[in-house]
């Protein structure tokens, strides 16, 4: 079983990307874990990779995709879960090029749909708990709202997360995935264009839901 999972920053990508892991047993293939296995293991290509990263330059698509299909290719026999890639038109173009080539077939691509500005509200409304940082608490999700400032579960001290109060940072990201004509989007409908004809199903999760309501339709949309 061959996934892949689309979803901006604050959607809930990594919760639901799990459940569809668990439920197959799958290897979960995440962009940051390619480059690590690859640069820290002083492959050649992540060699090559450190260069560009070293001089503060992106490490182009020629290194990048031989990088991942070597993740791939190496992952169990279950199947994996590819999360963070492709973020671009181009390199959806390249991946899917690749895996032709390679016979490598795709079973399912998830795209969970959330507009920006709800993305972003529930970004910055994140809250940790002092006590358990698996306590859910988010000011911009009315379910899991913290009680006044204490934890929802708990009622142990929030903080919020520095990064999570970046908006530049958050922007910045979120430029990258809602650009439909070259950027993430674009990769996504690309494969949503190529479901039919290739005999893979496009599933489309409403990221407004609640986590249940989505997981169920999830589950429900996994044969
Ligand atoms: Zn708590």
């Amino acid at each position: 079983m061959n996934i892949l999972i689309f979803g901006p920053n604050g959607s809930g990508k990594g919760t639901q990307g799990s459940l569809a892991k668990k439920k197959f047993d799958l290897d979960h293939i995440e962009s940051g874990a390619i480059f690590r296995k690859h640069i820290g293991g002083g492959t050649e290509l992540g060699l090559k990779a450190k260069a560009f990263i070293d001089k503060g330059e992106l490490v182009p698509d020629d290194i990048t995709i031989p990088m991942v299909l070597d993740v791939l290719k190496n992952s169990s026999a279950n199947g994996w879960l590819l999360d963070g890639f492709p973020r671009s038109i181009v390199q959806a173009e390249k991946l899917w090029d690749a895996l032709q080539k390679d016979g490598v077939k795709l079973d399912y691509v998830i795209e969970i749909l959330l507009p920006r500005e709800v993305a972003k509200a529930r970004i910055m409304g994140r809250r940790l708990c002092a006590t358990d940082p698996n306590h859910p608490n988010n000011i911009g999700i009315a379910a899991i709202a913290p009680d006044g400032d204490k934890c929802r579960v708990c009622g142990g001290a929030l903080t919020a997360r520095a990064d999570d109060q970046d908006e530049n940072a958050i922007d910045k990201r979120h430029n990258i995935y809602y650009d439909t004509k070259t950027g993430t989007l674009a990769a996504a409908y690309f494969y949503k264009d190529k479901a039919a004809e290739a005999g893979f199903k496009y599933i489309e999760l409403n990221g407004e839901g609640s986590i249940d309501e989505i997981k169920e339709f999830l589950i429900s949309q996994l044969a």
